[in-house]
């Protein structure tokens, strides 16, 4: 289903122009409009999902699959010499546009570009808490 007033539903569905690098009755894939490095790019499902706890299972491995082949495109044809796959849900968790999406972010020797974390503390007590209440 569409959403009102969703832009990635308007830009997915190709009500709003885009920059698309491939689409089919699933995706849309385009530029970011602000792009972290050459040839960022954005995999939008076609179906509003606000992030990634409201979108089907199935279609979360049809990103995936996706992400895989624009990051061999990207490889072969941009020359990255890496890349990221960049997946924010939640405002805590840094995503703006409330409608699932995945970065694919190609990466350059030198590009200048942070993408990570502060590492935190092994504390082996915590790590066996947090172990404990994700398996029980
Ligand atoms: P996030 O912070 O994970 O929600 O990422 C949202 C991304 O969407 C940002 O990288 C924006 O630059 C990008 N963005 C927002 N509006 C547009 C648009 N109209 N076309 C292309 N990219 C957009
Ligand atoms: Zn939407």
């Amino acid at each position: 289903m569409k959403k009102e007033d969703c832009i990635f539903c308007r830009i997915a569905n190709g009500e709003i122009p885009s920059r698309t690098l491939y689409e089919d009755e699933m995706f849309r894939v385009i530029l970011d409009l602000s792009p972290a490095t050459r040839g960022h790019a954005l995999i939008l499902p076609k179906q509003h999902a606000d992030s990634l706890y409201d979108l089907p299972e199935e279609t979360a491995a049809a990103a995936m699959a996706l992400a895989k082949r624009i990051a061999d495109r990207m490889r072969q044809r941009l020359g990255c010499d890496g890349l990221n796959l960049v997946q924010n849900n939640g405002k805590t968790a840094g995503q703006t546009v409330p409608h699932f999406h995945m970065h694919v972010i190609p990466r350059y020797d030198g590009d200048g570009q942070t993408i990570g974390w502060v590492p935190g503390e092994t504390v082996e007590k915590e790590l066996d808490e947090v172990r404990d209440i994700l398996t029980r």
